[in-house]
């Protein structure tokens, strides 16, 4: 069998290869423009109370309208933004964007929440992260008790350095948030010592959460230690009223996830969740 496909085998996977490179080369080529050309977007997720159903909170994730492929997730081409260097523009492009965009919503009769916003670990280790973090709100003149920024356990490998950077966030008085909680590797004892808001734990928990008792018992784990360490928690991904029941139960007070909206265009989520002021 080796032997038969060997040579074939060989030769399509290097061709396979070759136009996998070729398209990447492309899709860079093709991000560069992006950014000068406003083929990227955000579309915003709301999260809920999950006692009033009350809305506290959007995140911000980011899509990109390409010319010819269409609409692109951000799994698509985050990764070829980080390797080359891009995701620094298109990071910023990002924060201001959603800065820019919860203040018009604050200023049109839209909830007065604050919006997440994801950043990378090349971001988040940037030179005077502060300071740019701090120009942005001053330039959208969204203060920074609405701004949220969520980053994930594996950016703080560099417990010291992590924690210079978190101080320095918190005295900006804009506060982070954990993201995919659970999959990582951390550190409890730094967790402590970090200033994090918030746990958001990850979605593949809360995936089989109805059916798999392991899950359910980790996703219990992480809401009991957020309440001992003074931490909120966020549950990501709730698709089902079943799942939400048992978050529910287990008192976890946020939720975010498709049972109660996809992420949305923001006139979309406009319409469907509150009615602007009239200009
Ligand atoms: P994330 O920050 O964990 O965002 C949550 C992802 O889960 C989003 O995918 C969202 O659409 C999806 N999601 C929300 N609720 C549900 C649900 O009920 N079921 C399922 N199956 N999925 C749900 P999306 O928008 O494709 O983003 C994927 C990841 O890309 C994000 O994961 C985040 O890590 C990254 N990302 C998104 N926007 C940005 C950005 O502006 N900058 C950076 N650096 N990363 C971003
Ligand atoms: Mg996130
Ligand atoms: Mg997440
Ligand atoms: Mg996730």
């Amino acid at each position: 069998e080796v032997k038969k496909h060997g040579k074939n085998g060989y030769r399509y996977y290097s061709h396979e290869l070759d136009s996998g490179l070729a398209e990447k080369m492309e899709l860079e080529a093709d991000l560069r423009k992006a950014l000068e050309r406003d083929e990227l977007t955000v579309h915003y997720q709301p999260q809920f109370d999950t006692s009033d159903r009350s809305m506290i909170g959007i995140e911000a994730l980011v899509r990109w309208n390409h010319p010819a492929r269409g609409l692109l997730y951000p799994k698509t081409f985050i990764p070829l933004a980080e390797e080359t260097g891009l995701i620094y523009d298109l990071g910023t492009w990002v924060l201001r964007e959603a800065c820019r965009q919860m203040k018009d919503w604050h200023d049109g009769g839209g909830p007065r929440i604050p919006v997440s916003v994801n950043l990378s670990s090349l971001q988040f280790h940037q030179n005077n992260l502060v300071g740019y973090v701090t120009r942005i709100l001053e330039e959208t003149g969204l203060a920074p008790e609405y701004l949220v920024l969520e980053i994930t356990e594996s950016m703080m490998m560099d417990p010291a350095t992590s924690k210079a950077i978190l101080d320095d966030l918190a005295r900006l008085g804009i506060r982070i948030s954990l993201d995919d909680f659970g999959t990582g590797y951390s550190s409890l004892s730094y967790l402590r010592q970090f200033p994090i808001h918030k746990l958001k734990i990850d979605r593949s928990f809360i995936a089989d959460i109805t059916m798999n008792d392991n899950d359910k018992a980790i996703v219990e784990t992480i809401i009991s230690m957020a309440r001992h360490l003074n931490m909120n928690v966020i549950a990501e991904g709730i698709e089902t009223e079943d799942q939400l029941e048992i978050l529910k139960a287990n008192a976890c007070k946020e939720i975010q996830g498709y049972y109660f909206s996809r992420p949305l265009p923001p006139d979309e989520l406009e319409k469907t969740f509150w009615t602007p002021i009239q200009a």
